[in-house]
């Protein structure tokens, strides 16, 4: 046996040692790692269940953590294998990523049916994106059916990461979400479930409050096409109130995207996007690199020697030949 065969017997055994191997050569920029993550991504078994992708988002401080945490044990009790993984491009892996923190998450990273992965250190959104696609295929393979896929709520990673999920839910804070709490519009439009968290103690009016609040606002949104119509919910991670429901609403919509073969048509879009994602930047890095004119042209644009446009142009066709 090969030490990659290895590897990919490990996943399939749930092997968290092997899953923390393969997902270090997917996060690797060394053309080697690369090839071979790429080589044992193909060689997975697929999951023996059927499995759920959860993105979540909330700004900093709604309690995501502790959602999180809280809804991790909740789901493993019910029978499940979680795995949680971050989006995080903003912050390196030292000092400060969302999920670098090791007392976040402490019980639930404890846990031997979970499995947390912090955002990798380096990147672009779009490579971060790109590398948890290719970790969430490998979590699945060893048996974690439950992947949730965490990012801050602030902007552009929320739209990526609802091209690698089934479901998006955004945690809104107690309060009044009049301005939507600084939340964008358009990603409360993404949501599939909206959770208010901290509803406990003297935080329920303000709870209650966030809850009307943003019922009106889904209530003026269009439901998506999927003709899922978008639920919110209340909950506390620290009295545990709610998790169930929540539970169940996303049970309900994969059991419904299920039936009408909603769902697997958005994997199947996703998987056509992932496709040219990676068509283009693999052609983007070699028109860079192939091209010797391409500094040149680099510095000229800015300066007014050349248009952007006939810049382009030299570079596509030099590239070309
Ligand atoms: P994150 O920054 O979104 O990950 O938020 P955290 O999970 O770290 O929580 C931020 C703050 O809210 C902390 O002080 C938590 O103790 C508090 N918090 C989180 N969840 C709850 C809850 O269910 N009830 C109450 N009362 N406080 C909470």
């Amino acid at each position: 046996m090969t030490n990659s065969e290895r590897m990919i017997e490990g996943i399939s055994e749930g092997n968290r040692r092997a899953l923390g191997r393969l997902i270090t050569l997917i996060e690797s920029t060394r053309i080697d790692h690369r090839e071979a993550a790429m080589d044992a991504i193909n060689q997975l078994h697929k999951p023996k269940k059927n499995t759920v992708r959860i993105g979540i988002s909330g700004v900093p401080g709604v309690g995501k953590s502790s959602f999180i945490e809280a809804f991790g044990l909740h789901v493993i009790e019910q029978g499940h294998r979680v795995a949680v993984l971050a989006v995080d491009p903003s912050s390196p892996k030292t000092g400060g990523s969302i999920l670098g923190d090791k007392t976040r998450m402490e019980q639930l990273a404890r846990n031997p049916d979970a499995f947390i992965r912090p955002t990798p250190s380096a990147g672009s959104l779009g490579g971060v994106a790109r590398r948890t696609r290719e970790t969430i295929i490998a979590v699945e393979a060893a048996s974690f059916d439950v992947v949730l896929v965490e990012t801050v709520g602030v902007g552009q990673s929320e739209y990526a990461v609802a091209d690698l999920v089934d479901m998006f839910v955004l945690l809104v804070a107690p309060g009044g979400g009049d301005d939507l709490q600084g939340i964008k519009k358009g990603i409360v439009e993404m949501a599939d479930l909206v959770v208010v968290t901290k509803c406990d103690g003297d935080l329920i009016p303000a709870a209650n409050r966030a809850f009307q609040d943003y019922r009106s606002a889904l209530h003026m949104l269009n439901p998506g096409s999927s003709g899922w119509i978008p639920k919110i919910l209340k909950t506390s991670a620290h009295s545990a109130e709610g998790l169930d429901e929540v539970w169940s609403a996303i049970t309900e919509f994969h059991k419904m995207m299920g039936e009408t073969g909603a769902l697997d048509a958005k994997r199947a879009d996703q998987a056509t996007s992932w496709m040219w994602d990676e068509v283009t930047s693999t052609l983007l890095k070699r028109i860079k690199t192939a091209s010797v004119q391409v500094r040149d042209l680099e510095a000229a644009v800015p300066n007014g020697d050349i248009t952007p446009s006939e810049a382009a142009q030299r570079i596509l066709s030099d590239f070309e030949r």
